[in-house]
């Protein structure tokens, strides 16, 4: 993967850089990434906070008790509204990057999926993913 790597929400206001590589990418077909995101499932890139940095843009949060039982926070532009990442909280490492908001996608290559328990018949994903009924982390 080419580091760093770049993204930014729908307006253009939220921009971002990152210089590390993720740990795990993936997709989670949980109740609330389906919801949040308006569509079947969240496309994640699980990575050290550390290794994001906002270069633009004052994001905004809304923070949820998950299916998983944990508070997760969700941080979007609040113009535009698209979502940018997720954590558990500022004391955490990690962030769950959200894909779809990188400026080359392509370098998003998953090979895991999580929440299986709640995806929808209408998301049709490759065979060959590892599979996890519920959250790997907890
Ligand atoms: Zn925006
Ligand atoms: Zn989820």
């Amino acid at each position: 993967m080419k580091i760093p790597f770049t993204g930014g929400c729908l307006c253009g206001e939220i921009r971002y850089e990152c210089t590390c590589e993720p740990e795990l990418m993936y997709y989670c077909h949980c109740t609330d990434c389906r919801k949040a995101n308006g569509t079947a499932f969240h496309a994640g890139m699980y990575m050290k906070r550390a290794g994001f940095q906002l270069t633009s843009g004052t994001i905004r949060s809304f923070a949820l008790t998950a299916d998983s039982g944990r508070t997760i926070i969700r941080y979007f532009c609040g113009h535009c509204g698209a979502h940018i990442y997720s954590d558990k909280g500022m004391e955490t490492e990690m962030i769950s990057l959200k894909a779809g908001s990188l400026d080359e996608p392509e370098i998003f290559q998953p090979d895991t999926e999580i929440w299986t328990m709640s995806k929808v018949k209408w998301a049709t994903l490759p065979d060959d993913l590892k599979s996890f009924i519920r959250g790997p982390f907890d």
